[in-house]
């Protein structure tokens, strides 16, 4: 539980004006983030609960693929970079001189680093019936002009999962889990009623890669939807005029949206790098095929308060609101009974927020419990508790009622 006397919280009265990017300005009013510098924000307690909660639904549904998770290095050698041929290739490679001028790279991606780690474990193909690890990691990106902290950031965090096959057919049986898994990711937040699953550019490593993209009105992609089998296309695949990939349909309408999700071929472009090799049934040697598999954990973060909030308030699901319970209590002396529902709900899974700021004003309060839009409210005061009760409001609803304590 969060005592809120135990922290300087400091929501602000307006919400700051961030050009056309609403939902930022309702964090920074909330409480939920603060600017240090430009384009880079640190987390409060609030913001840090909500990655949490998103990071533990994408845990739960990458594990029920069979997918391990590990957390590998963010800092990485020139020469490993070297050896796929882009550390001179991606630009935005943030490049370190460390001491006696040894070069690193701090990671945008992990290829670099996951396919020789692996090279240890796969030998045979006996290695390679469910080969697949993730992360959850912050990524590099050394843009010239950091675009927002979101869109363009220069460090995010991102959940990034490899998996590694013997051939296609099993290849393409894995994408189909990891794919559903996305889907469901993405129902359990709320967002998937809105989400297109998108063809778009393979970049160097195949013709299409895949992306799933959530409608929203300051979206930076413009995606292409077939007006006749609503085939998603993202427009780097849309040259000089559109046809569908799906129905070859020249129909089309431009939907803005927001990537959260992208799915890359990367066949065996880092296994020859590596030589990560497995040998057969019948001790022939092959490479082994590789994919990959991004959630932008910090950017989704996002496009779920850009897409959730209404004309004045942040709005967040109740899978990953910061707490499901925002418990105000007026006197000093019913602390304790506070404290004493809170680890109630807490033993029935529920997260709560005590506001037990005993210098600060009701009105105050209550206004707090509104701009960090927790999805309970709870008044406790002498007058309901001496009757054993307490005034319990759902968010969404304009009433609160009497429940027994
Ligand atoms: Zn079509």
């Amino acid at each position: 539980m969060i005592q809120l006397s135990r922290f300087p919280i400091r929501t602000l009265k307006d919400a700051p004006k961030i050009s056309d990017n609403k939902s930022t300005s309702y964090l920074l009013q909330a409480w939920y983030i603060r600017q240090e510098m430009a384009w880079v924000y640190n987390y409060l307690p609030l913001w840090l609960k909500v990655l949490k909660n998103i990071e533990q639904i994408v845990r739960e549904e990458m594990n029920s693929i069979w997918a391990q998770e590990l957390l590998l290095s963010s800092l990485w050698n020139k020469e490993s970079w070297e050896k796929t041929g882009r550390w001179d290739t991606v630009d935005v490679l943030f490049k370190l001189e460390g001491s006696g001028n040894k070069e690193y790279a701090l990671n945008p991606t992990h290829e670099e680093v996951v396919t020789p780690l692996m090279w240890e474990f796969i030998q045979s193909y006996k290695d390679l019936d469910s080969m697949a690890v993730y992360q959850f990691q912050t990524k590099f990106r050394n843009e010239a002009r950091a675009k927002s902290w979101i869109l363009r950031g220069r460090e995010f965090i991102m959940k990034d999962l490899y998996s590694f096959h013997k051939n296609l057919e099993d290849l393409d049986i894995y994408f189909e889990e990891v794919r559903k898994a996305y889907v469901r990711v993405f129902d359990r937040l709320w967002i998937w009623q809105d989400t297109l699953y998108a063809f778009a550019s393979g970049w160097a490593f195949s013709k299409y890669s895949y992306e799933f993209q959530t409608k929203l009105e300051i979206g930076e992609d413009n995606i292409y939807v077939c007006s006749d089998c609503w085939q998603a296309h993202n427009d780097e695949i849309v040259w000089e005029k559109f046809e569908c990939v799906n129905c070859k349909s020249p129909k089309y309408e431009i939907i803005k949206t927001s990537e959260v999700g992208n799915i890359f071929k990367l066949w065996t472009k880092f296994s020859t790098a590596f030589g990560l090799n497995y040998l057969d049934e019948k001790n022939a040697k092959n490479e082994v095929v590789m994919w990959c598999y991004g959630i932008g954990i910090s950017r989704l973060m996002w496009v779920i308060a850009e897409y959730m909030m209404d004309e004045k308030w942040l709005v967040w699901p109740e899978s990953i609101a910061p707490a499901s319970h925002y418990i105000i209590v007026i006197w000093e002396e019913n602390l304790a009974k506070a404290i004493e529902l809170a680890k109630d709900l807490e033993k029935s899974g529920k997260e709560v927020i005590i506001d037990d700021r005993f210098k600060t004003n009701f009105g105050q309060k209550a206004a707090d419990a509104d701009i960090l839009w927790i999805p309970n409210r709870i008044i406790i005061s002498p007058k309901t508790l001496e009757l054993g009760w307490c005034e319990l409001k759902w968010r969404l609803e304009q009433e609160g009622k009497i429940i027994k304590m």
